[in-house]
């Protein structure tokens, strides 16, 4: 038995089948059935006659034989955006542009006469018959009113003519920088909005969510989450607003861990951004058990239809994609956040642009004498050759996502053809590699389940374009080990989560089969009997 002390535990937990403790190589230990709790951190891990023995008089908890595992940790996900999303019109069952319109109609019937049409982003037109997005026009049919926002992931927002008319988008305007007012092929405008620059204009017209709004969504929010046992997330694109929301509800509910980044506005130059990041203020700034503001998170490149790639894309040759900043401004903003001791995670789609991060982060390390270590490349989907080694060696961990191929990879198969698409993401080469990989679903632009997406890890397979890529494949050991230590470490959290261990908290979950023995299709409906955090059972799904 590993003890840590002579403390008498407030509770223990006994029964397991065994535990997946994630201390060193990932292993089911069938000898490992029983967790002592103190003050919700294990104070002891062994088989249940020992931990008995040391909880006399504790509160006694029972595994019913179920394979216990640390927490999952989501390395990159909006869960913010996630919660607040399902408030909004739910488009995801739609399966034709007939039924998005009918969905919009019914909602319209329910609001005033002007009032917004808000749809929630977490659906994809791969999943309509049509396989595109409604245009504006469609959407007239059903709203000449009412201004809709219909956004389909981070990149794509679609409106009606009443939305395009409220953003000031006239037919004859010019695309913004780093953004396209896409057009038909008379030269219409069709309503779709490409990148932020594009549909920031509708963006800033939408009624804000309320404090109160915000804090009901992360409570709904962490509960859902509880049930698929996920007890961490690093939410990586966050205003001041929403991180003070965090604040309020995190340390309240002791349900979920977070981790917080702030977004980087581009289109502030270098002194307002100088100005904005100093007045950001010590309140941001306070590391606690429950939560942490990591720091900056910059995109520099689009997403599937705007990754910044070397080659034109596949369905447009004239085009490869939008770089959102350059090299210059990219090292300047790295630069501003080493010198207030802030981390920065950099939103990387493109080869490209792939390039242009690793040469920016090159510079300031070779400036700054500290190095870039501890620094993280989100999504990282198209590496080329040397890129990976160069990742590794300036100590930049990434958090990658099979959840976007799963979700998008019809779409990158259109826009980048089949071999980009193929090789989008290689986890493989990049756990080989010894590079921190932290997982992570960039939830609401896909499901935020880990269980689906660790099946997808493990095979490579997509929602609508088969299996993609099949030699980037890594093993359901590897990817619980990058769902849980790699995650912890991206948060910086490793010294309290991420594993069982003495004197780690006591953030375990239930489940009812073994991940690594049951067939990779079975780990798909992995089902989370009870997810405990800090001690304390915060869902209890066997009842
Ligand atoms: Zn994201």
């Amino acid at each position: 038995m590993i003890n840590s002390n002579d403390l008498s535990p407030d509770s223990i937990f006994l029964n397991a089948s065994g535990l997946i403790t994630m201390a060193g190589t990932p292993l089911f230990d069938r000898n490992l059935t029983a967790i002592a709790v103190r003050n919700g951190t294990i104070v002891a891990i062994g088989d249940d006659e020992s931990i008995m023995k040391i909880g006399a008089q504790s509160k006694v908890f029972n595994f019913n034989q179920s394979v216990v595992m640390p927490g999952l940790v989501d390395s990159h996900n909006h869960f913010l955006g996630t919660a607040l999303g399902w408030e909004r019109l739910q488009l995801e069952e739609a399966r034709s542009i007939e039924e998005i319109l009918s969905l919009i109609e019914s909602r319209i019937n329910e609001i005033n006469p002007g009032d917004w049409v808000l749809c929630s982003s977490r659906w994809h037109e791969t999943k309509l018959k049509e396989g595109r997005l409604p245009t504006a026009q469609e959407l007239d049919k059903v709203s000449p009113h009412n201004p809709i926002y219909l956004p389909r992931g981070g990149h794509v927002v679609v409106t009606n003519s009443k939305g395009l008319k409220l953003a000031g988008i006239s037919e004859d305007a010019l695309n913004p920088e780093g953004g396209e007012y896409v057009r038909d092929s008379s030269g219409h405008l069709t309503g779709m909005l490409l990148e932020r620059p594009a549909f920031i204009k509708l963006s800033r017209l939408l009624p804000k969510p309320t404090d109160r709004d915000r804090e009901h969504a992360l409570r709904k929010g962490i509960a859902k989450y509880n049930e698929c046992g996920i007890t961490a997330v690093r939410d990586p694109a966050l205003t001041e607003p929403e991180v003070r929301a965090f604040k309020s509800v995190i340390p309240d509910m002791e349900s979920m861990r977070a981790s917080m980044l702030l977004r980087v506005d581009l289109s502030k130059n270098a002194i307002e951004r100088r100005k904005w990041i100093d007045n950001l203020g010590d309140s941001l700034d306070s590391k606690t058990n429950w939560l942490d503001v990591w720091g900056l998170k910059v995109g520099i490149d689009g997403g599937v239809e705007g990754g910044f790639f070397f080659e034109p894309y596949a369905n447009n040759s004239n085009f490869r994609g939008l770089p959102l900043t350059d090299e210059e401004n990219l090292f300047d903003i790295i630069n501003q956040a080493q010198e207030i001791g802030w981390k920065i995670g950099v939103h990387v789609v493109g080869d490209a642009a792939m390039q242009m991060v690793l040469e920016a982060f090159e510079k300031v390390d070779s400036k700054s004498g500290v190095g870039v270590g501890g620094n993280a490349l989100e999504h990282a989907f198209s590496p080329v050759e040397g890129s990976i080694q160069r990742t590794k060696d300036l100590g930049l961990g990434v958090t990658l996502q099979h959840a976007l191929v799963y979700a998008l990879g019809g779409n990158m198969c259109t826009y980048w053809g089949e071999q980009r698409a193929s090789d989008c993401t290689p986890s493989k080469a990049w756990i080989d590699s010894g590079t921190l990989v932290g997982a992570g679903t960039d939830s609401p632009v896909t499901n935020y389940d880990p269980w689906l997406n660790i099946y997808g890890f493990a095979t490579r397979d997509t929602e609508v374009a088969g299996v993609l890529g099949p030699q980037h494949r890594i093993s359901i050991p590897e990817t619980l080990q990058a769902y849980t230590m790699g995650s912890a470490k991206i948060l910086r959290m490793d010294d309290s989560i991420g594993s069982l261990e003495v004197n780690k908290a006591a953030d375990f979950i239930c489940l009812d089969r073994n991940p690594m023995e049951v067939t990779v299709d079975a780990v798909k409906s992995t089902k989370v009997a009870k997810t405990i955090v800090a001690g304390k059972v915060v869902f209890d799904g066997s009842g």
